[in-house]
């Protein structure tokens, strides 16, 4: 008989740093244009210059 190898772990997860849901970081994407603003401290988008809610 042939083993097709060691013990694999079929069901391997991929970790997740980032942890929680898209939602959580759906206030930190502009909601004119799209752009994922890094400076949360940003009243404005850089991109479109959309003024922000928050
Ligand atoms: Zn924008």
């Amino acid at each position: 008989m042939t083993s097709p190898g060691d013990e694999a772990l079929p069901l391997a997860e991929p970790d997740d740093d980032l942890g929680g849901d898209p939602v959580c970081w759906l206030d930190r994407v502009c909601p004119d244009c799209g752009l994922f603003l890094t400076d949360r401290t940003a009243s404005t988008c850089p991109r479109c210059g959309a003024a922000r809610d928050r």
